[in-house]
Formats: structure tokens, C-alpha cells, sequence
């Protein structure tokens, strides 16, 4: 008898799991578009000369490594309420804004969801249908119920607007909306500013509680473009929370870095949110690392690098678009029928192909193409050598 004679084996993670296969596959063209990553035209990770230049300043003046506060580096914090909100923006010039330095974007949806349960155990959570996967199980995590908003069409190749307003609708006060804020991860298929504002409507009407989360910011149309939609909310007069990602607009994977910011209503209340929130943080990792947050703070706050970043991120962008276009030609030149131009209206890392589960494992098993069983590929991994063996591999399971 053991302690963990009882332990069930919990199922393996979808999308890592997909990565061990590909692993495992010896085929030499194998392509992987499963995981949700940036790779460069030779496939390879990049390290952002930004990056690089900052972590060479930072070794020119080496520090040593003292615990952080709490909510992290003070010089991170503002730089993400700068570039969430605007420097000049009135939430954050009156203070009324909490932000915290958090471990990824996944830390920062974390910290926000157990604080939103402790103000709120019986709220219910809403999340898109289909969402990033670890949207539901983070907030059920953190104790809460969690249910779908309408999202994808997959008649219409897009999204069922009005299946999403009806359901946010029929939402109880209280209920947490978790929104994406620009390249909706999985289906590519964002809302349009117009359609934002009718949703900011019924979250305000409703009493809903929004939570952005911002995982690609720079990735659709553009920094300030994809930001747009919480100057959106902020005009509303809305209290909300901004989950911030860095992992993939600073190709800083692994260092772990994000934010997450509230919106209260005044200085005050934000620093009892703040309060809280360092609460949270405490109690689960005590404080951030130092070397992610720093080497961001330093691009943000560093004129020439930040130009460098936003070239740098720019430049992915761009290319993630001319792969979209390479797509949608490969597959007609490669003989499929049905329109697919659809995937270049898709925006961000990721596209809905619309391929069924047997097609994708078709593409897994007879050409060592992985996307996900949903039909999801990251078009963030095609680049010139590989687009065209894809293209031919999607025209074969399409025939
Ligand atoms: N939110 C969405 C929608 C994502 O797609 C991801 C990462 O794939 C995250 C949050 C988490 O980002 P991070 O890796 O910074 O924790």
C-alpha cells in the first residue's frame, strides 16, 4: 500500500503530446504545426536583436539577484500599463490601474482567477467555444464552473456573432467573460471593432466582468491596433482584467514573462486591489524571476530598442501573412477545389483549416504534417522550404 496507490494517471497534454510524436517520427520532411510558435524562415526560434541587445546591456552593469517585490519590477509594471493602456491613457495617469509582473500569461489569467474567486466563488466563467485549452481548466482550477460562449461558425467559416451576443446575454451579473483580445487562439477569427463595441455593450448592461486575455498583441493588424479593444472598455468605464503575454511577441518562451492588469475605479480602490493580488502571488510563488521582466523593461522603456521590437515583431507579422498567402496559392496550385482563401481573412499564429480529426491524422500519419486533431495548424511554423510539402499533403487528404 502507497500513498499513491490511488493516484490516477491524468491524460497527457493534447498539444505536447503531439509534440513527442513528432519527436518520435522519423519521416525527414515531418513538419510540426501543432504547437502554438513563432519560428523564422529557417525554422528556427528566433532570439530578437532587441533581446540580444538588452541582455547585453544588462551583463555591461551585472546585478545581483535579490528577491523582486512581490508585483514584480516597478519599471516592467509601468512599462506594460504604458503599452496596454497608453502612457498618457487616464486610468493609468490617475492610478487607478493594479498591474502586476506575472509568470507568462498563464500566470497572469492565474492570479486574476483566484482573486476573482475570492471575490466571487458562485460566479460562473464563459469562455469561447473553442477557446485555448488551458482557458477552462485554469479557472476551473481556481474553483469556478465553466461554461462556453458561442464563437465559431464552421458553416460559415467565421464567427457566430450573433450565437455570441446571445449567450453573453443570457449571462447572469457577475459572470466572467473571458475574451480574446486580437488572434483568436484556436480559430484565427477575430471580431471587428464594431462588433467589440456591442459586446462591450452587453458586458456593460449585464454586469459582466470582461478579462482580456492578450497573448499576441502585435500579431493581427499591428501593437496599437490589436490594444485598441481595452481603450475600448477602458471608455466604457468598465472595471476589467488584461492578462499580458510576452511569450511570443518577444520570442521569450521560456523566461516566462506577462502581466496582469485591473482596471478599478479609482487610485484608491486599485491599491486594494493591488493589495490583494500581491496576496495571490504570495501565497502561490511568492515573486517573479528577474531576468525576463528586466530584459523587457529595458526594450519598453529603451527608445531604440523599442523601435527595434516593434520592427522585429512587425517583421513576424508580415511574414505570418505572406505564409497565409503562400497557402491559399500552394493549395489551389496543388489542385484543391474548394475555396480556401478563407484562411488569409484568419488572423494571428493560427488558422481553422476546417480539416476533419481523420484528415489531420491522415496528414500526421502519411506525411508527418502535425497540426491538432481540430483541424488547427500554426501557420507561424510554415516558411519557404516547408509550405509547399504541406500544401501537397492537404491536397492529398482533401481529394
Ligand atoms: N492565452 C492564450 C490565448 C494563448 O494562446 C497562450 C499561449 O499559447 C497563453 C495565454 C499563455 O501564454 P504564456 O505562454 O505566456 O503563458
Amino acid at each position: 500500500m502507497s500513498l499513491f496507490s490511488a493516484v490516477a494517471m491524468a491524460p497527457r497534454d493534447p498539444i505536447l503530446g503531439l509534440n513527442e510524436q513528432y519527436a518520435a517520427d522519423p519521416n525527414p520532411q515531418k513538419v510540426n504545426l501543432g504547437v502554438g510558435v513563432y519560428f523564422d524562415d529557417n525554422g528556427k526560434l528566433p532570439l530578437l536583436q532587441c533581446v540580444q541587445a538588452a541582455e547585453k546591456a544588462l551583463m555591461d552593469t551585472p546585478t545581483a539577484r535579490g528577491y523582486l517585490p512581490i508585483d514584480g519590477i516597478a519599471a516592467y509594471d509601468n512599462a506594460v500599463k504604458a503599452l496596454v493602456f497608453g502612457a498618457d491613457a487616464e486610468p493609468v495617469t490617475s492610478g487607478r490601474v493594479a498591474t502586476v509582473q506575472a509568470i507568462g500569461g498563464t500566470g497572469g489569467l492565474k492570479i486574476g482567477a483566484d482573486f476573482l474567486h475570492k471575490l466571487n466563488p458562485n460566479a460562473k466563467v464563459l469562455i469561447s467555444d473553442p477557446s485555448w485549452e488551458n482557458h477552462r481548466a485554469i479557472f476551473q482550477n481556481a474553483g469556478f464552473e465553466v461554461d462556453t460562449y458561442a464563437y465559431y461558425d464552421a458553416a460559415k467559416r467565421g464567427v457566430n456573432f450573433d450565437g455570441m451576443l446571445q449567450s453573453l446575454r443570457s449571462a447572469a451579473p457577475g459572470t466572467i467573460a473571458v475574451l480574446h483580445a486580437c488572434c483568436h487562439n484556436p480559430t484565427g477569427y477575430d471580431i471587428t471593432p464594431a462588433q467589440w463595441d456591442q459586446v462591450i455593450e452587453v458586458v456593460k448592461a449585464n454586469n459582466l466582468v470582461a478579462f482580456l486575455d492578450m497573448a499576441y498583441q502585435g500579431f493581427g493588424h499591428g501593437i496599437a491596433e490589436d490594444g485598441a479593444v481595452i481603450g475600448k472598455f477602458v471608455a466604457a468605464g468598465l472595471n476589467i482584467f488584461v492578462s499580458t503575454s510576452f511569450s511570443k511577441s518577444f520570442s521569450l518562451y521560456g523566461e516566462r514573462v506577462g502581466a496582469l492588469s485591473v482596471v478599478a475605479n479609482d487610485k484608491e480602490e486599485a491599491a486594494r486591489v493591488l493589495s490583494q493580488l500581491k496576496i495571490v502571488i504570495r501565497t502561490n510563488y511568492s515573486n517573479p524571476p528577474t531576468h525576463g521582466g528586466a530584459v523587457v523593461a529595458k526594450v519598453l522603456t529603451t527608445p531604440a530598442l523599442r523601435q527595434q521590437w516593434e520592427e522585429e515583431l512587425g517583421a513576424m507579422r508580415v511574414r505570418i501573412k505572406a505564409m497565409r498567402q503562400k497557402l491559399v496559392d500552394g493549395l489551389q496550385a496543388a489542385g484543391v477545389q474548394q475555396d480556401m482563401s478563407f484562411m488569409t481573412q484568419q488572423i494571428g499564429m493560427f488558422s481553422y483549416s476546417g480539416l476533419t480529426k481523420e484528415q489531420m491524422l491522415r496528414l500526421r500519419s502519411e506525411f508527418g504534417v502535425y497540426g491538432t486533431d481540430t483541424g488547427r495548424i500554426c501557420v507561424a511554423a510554415l516558411n519557404s522550404q516547408n509550405v509547399g510539402y504541406v500544401c501537397q499533403a492537404i491536397a492529398k487528404v482533401l481529394q
